[in-house]
Parts: structure tokens; C-alpha cells; sequence
């Protein structure tokens, strides 16, 4: 599921490969932007706020959002692409696609800041804030801890693999009021320090344990016993969405 990180991750992947070359092929399979062509122009920056990526390309920026299910693949060889392709690009050997991605239009670079100006502060960003961030998680007390951790205004990047887990980690109940946070500001200095610990893995961890079965404290662990106390990790409340599913630690978050 790609949260801050893995957007961080691919903006660094994609800036690498693709910053400061010229595009040899242009390839947007989105109705709206299908006849514009970059070919020729070259790569300015890519970067990330949030979970929302951007490429600039001359007067250009390309917005784009992963959701639940998008990914972009680089390489330098050929990338498989099918009918999930939703842009190609190309830059000589290097190839970039963008797959389901459930958000990808084209802004005027001058102005693409505006699409992320309703976001809180960056938890990868390099003007994070942390009393803000605090602040803003604070200012509804009577809201969910989980809700407020997944509302990018409050702050931006964390996905529901960080919020079960930071929920986990602080002994709270995912949907214990934000009231309940004794320090707002400890907790999202948490959440950074997640992200930014995984921002180059390709298996997230919050452990510290990077072994295989060991990396998360409950996500997806449901029938598992606790690495803190050895009780069953258990759902919360009925698996509807997979967006969305909580997990937790009878014992340990209360
Ligand atoms: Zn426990």
C-alpha cells in the first residue's frame, strides 16, 4: 500500500533516472491529456508532498496519486506495459510507467502547488513541522486517532499500515479519541521517524526487527500473538474495507 514513503521512494527513483535528460518518448493513456506530447523537453525535478508526486517538465508538471493500487515502475530496460499503463516515459534506455494510478493530470508548474495546499505538514518534507503537525492533530479532541492520523490536513504521508502501527506503539485504541494522546507532539515525532526509517526499504518495518514475519507490530497480523505480550492480535471492528481495516493488541492498547 503506498503511503508517504513509497511516494518519497519513487520520487527519488524517478529523479535519478529521469532528472536533467531529455524525454525520447511521451506516452499519457488519459483521455484528457492523450494528445500532449513532452518529447524533447527535458526533466526539470521530481518531488513528492504527501502522497501526491510531481514531475516538472518545462512549463509542465505532472501530478499524479497512487491511491490504494497505483505504482510507477522505472528501469533501464523494457518495463512490461499493458492496459493499466497510464503514462510512459522514456528517456533513451530509461523507461518510467505509471500504473493505475487513480490521479494523473497536467498542471501549469507555475501553479501545481495548489493541488497540495489544503495538506498539513510533510512528515518526509523539509519544512516538517512538528508543532504544527501536534496542533493540528490536537485541535478535535473528540475525533478518532485513526481518522485524525489518516487526514492528510493534519498531516501529510501516513497511509493505514503507519496508523495501526503508530496506534499500536503509543497503547492507544485506533479509535480512542485524540483527547486520549497525553503528548501529541511525541506521537508525530514517531510518525517521522517511521517513514523516514523506510523511506529507501522495500519492506517497511517498525520493529526494528527487519526479518521476514518480524517487521510490524500488529498490520496484518490478526491470530499472531504480540511481540510485547504474546495476546492475539485481533481486528477491531468488521474487516469492510481493506483501506481501512484496524488492527490492535487487546492487552497493549487500551
Ligand atoms: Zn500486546
Amino acid at each position: 500500500m503506498p503511503e508517504g514513503d513509497t511516494v518519497w521512494h519513487t520520487a527519488a527513483t524517478l529523479r535519478e533516472r529521469l532528472a536533467g535528460r531529455t524525454l525520447t518518448r511521451c506516452d499519457i493513456r488519459v483521455p484528457r491529456f492523450a494528445a500532449v506530447d513532452l518529447t524533447g523537453q527535458v526533466v526539470d525535478e521530481v518531488l513528492s508532498r504527501g502522497k501526491h508526486l510531481f514531475i516538472r517538465i518545462g512549463g509542465v508538471s505532472i501530478h499524479s496519486h497512487m491511491q490504494m493500487d497505483g505504482s510507477w515502475r522505472v528501469a533501464d530496460r523494457p518495463v512490461r506495459v499493458d492496459h493499466r499503463a497510464r503514462i510512459i516515459l522514456e528517456a533513451r534506455d530509461i523507461r518510467a510507467v505509471g500504473v493505475d494510478l487513480a490521479v494523473l493530470e497536467l498542471l501549469d508548474r507555475d501553479n501545481d502547488g495548489a493541488v497540495v495546499a489544503h495538506l498539513g505538514p510533510d512528515l518526509l518534507g523539509a519544512e516538517w513541522d512538528a508543532a504544527v503537525a501536534a496542533a493540528n492533530l490536537a485541535a478535535d479532541p473528540q475525533r478518532p486517532i485513526a481518522e485524525a492520523l489518516l487526514d492528510q490536513r493534519v498531516l501529510a504521508g501516513i497511509g493505514n499500515v503507519y496508523c495501526n502501527e503508530l496506534c499500536f506503539v503509543s497503547g492507544h485504541l485506533p479509535t480512542a479519541p485524540v483527547s486520549a494522546i497525553a503528548d501529541p507532539q511525541r506521537l508525530v515525532a514517531r510518525a517521522r521517524e517511521m517513514l523516514w526509517l523506510n523511506r529507501f526499504r522495500r519492506n517497511r518495518c517498525t520493529t526494528g526487527d527487519t526479518r521476514a514475519g518480524r517487521r510490524l507490530w500488529v498490520y496484518g497480523r490478526v491470530g499472531e500473538p504480540c511481540w510485547r505480550c504474546g495476546t492475539r492480535v485481533e481486528y477491531l471492528s468488521a474487516r469492510d474495507t481493506a483501506e481501512r481495516v484496524q488492527f490492535w493488541c487487546p492487552a497493549c492498547q487500551r
